[in-house]
């Protein structure tokens, strides 16, 4: 596909230019595209309409993957991320799911690339906008940041021209591919050397991002809106109500959490009425931690080597030993034992067993009594252990 650097591919992420050159359309044949008229004349809601970006369309019925261009690299080559977008012969809404915003978390990727390619959306009433890799210069040199003066994509949020590379970068990705859109699901995972507990965070004051929160059928959301310049909250503010799901550590594909992660996803889509046929999924329990929950991150006290007792999803009890910091002789009267302040759950904890004064050990929730009990028996009854 990649045929080097033309004049389309300068162009194609030229605003006001029109042409493109890497567009490339994979009509799916689907019979019912011939019952679909001429989606531009698309009035009404009972006609599916064409997807548009600048340069390029998708109409119902067909789907497309897409290298779009958003900046440039050194060489003057276009940075380009891939897109998918299948749009269903049915009338519905949009949503996109996007991932890899920070270039070295990777779950979320193979979440994305496996709703796109891999499910069945012959029967899909609405669009579906993936973008698996939206951090492309991140992703290649397996990093966090932008490696352009290491800049936080995720903090750039709806971006501007003529502003920095990343916020150029932002903008482009939001307005071609993000502001189209109903809602839209955004998957991370921990910061490099952490792991968490798949989880939802979503601004539950928003009764659309709620509804969404919900339909993904995590045990846990983490109510808030999310820090300034971050995609789900931007997003939301543009009427396009996102969540965020966390989900594991980064550099890894872990399959038991990429599962859970699509059976969120296919009971969104059930939720919205993108698949007729499947239905909401309920996880079994569920807790809202918002303001009125003890939250907080344990800090390590001393430097060292952590020797961590729980995993992500263990249930502490207040007192209960988390981990302990010992130094390079583990001499008994320097060792540090960390307890857990409250009762709760652990949502992140660390996994490169190393520390600094100040470095984060373990993201610990509290739990109401209700909740606690609930999860203890639920625990106890299935002999579950700490990872979840
Ligand atoms: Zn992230």
């Amino acid at each position: 596909m990649d045929t080097g650097r033309t004049r389309a591919d300068r162009m194609e992420y030229s605003r006001d230019r029109l042409p493109i050159g890497t567009l490339l359309v994979v009509r799916t044949g689907r019979s019912r595209m011939s019952d679909v008229d001429e989606p531009a004349d698309a009035g009404g809601d009972a006609m599916a309409e064409a997807f548009t970006y600048n340069g390029g369309r998708v109409d119902p019925g067909e789907s497309a993957n897409i290298r779009y261009g958003i900046s440039e690299t050194y060489l003057g080559d276009p940075v380009r991320i891939p897109v998918t977008v299948v749009n269903g012969a049915h009338p519905g809404a949009t949503v996109f799911l996007s991932a890899a915003a920070h270039g070295d978390e990777l779950n979320g990727i193979e979440v994305v690339r496996e709703v796109a390619h891999d499910w069945d959306h012959s029967e899909l009433h609405g669009t579906l906008v993936c973008l698996p890799v939206m951090n492309v210069p991140g992703f290649l040199a397996q990093e966090r940041y932008l490696p352009i003066y290491d800049r936080d994509l995720n903090r750039s949020f709806p971006g501007r021209e003529g502003s920095t590379s990343a916020r150029r970068m932002a903008h482009q990705i939001f307005t071609n591919f993000i502001e189209p859109c109903d809602l839209g699901l955004d998957f991370h995972t921990s910061t490099r050397g952490r792991t968490n507990m798949l989880h939802v965070r979503a601004n539950m004051d928003n009764p659309e991002v709620a509804r969404l929160a919900y339909a993904f059928s995590s045990n846990v959301i983490i109510a808030g809106e999310g820090p300034s310049g971050t995609l789900r909250r931007e997003a939301t503010v543009a009427d396009v109500p996102t969540i965020t799901i966390e989900m594991g550590e980064a550099h890894r594909f872990q399959r038991a959490l990429i599962d859970r992660a699509l059976t969120g996803v296919a009971s969104v889509l059930a939720e919205f009425g993108f698949h007729r046929d499947s239905s909401v999924h309920w996880p079994g329990w569920r807790t809202v931690i918002d303001d009125d929950n003890e939250k907080t991150w344990l800090r390590a006290d001393a430097g060292g080597i952590v020797d961590m007792k729980r995993g992500r999803g263990a249930l502490v009890e207040e007192g209960d030993v988390i981990c302990s910091i010992t130094n390079p002789f583990k001499e008994e009267e320097d060792i540090v034992t960390v307890e857990a302040p409250f009762t709760g759950l652990i949502v992140g904890v660390l996994e490169n067993p190393v520390v600094y004064p100040g470095n984060p050990l373990c993201h610990l929730v509290g739990l109401s009594p209700d909740t606690y009990t609930a999860l203890y028996r639920e625990r106890r009854g299935n002999g579950s252990h700490d990872r979840m």
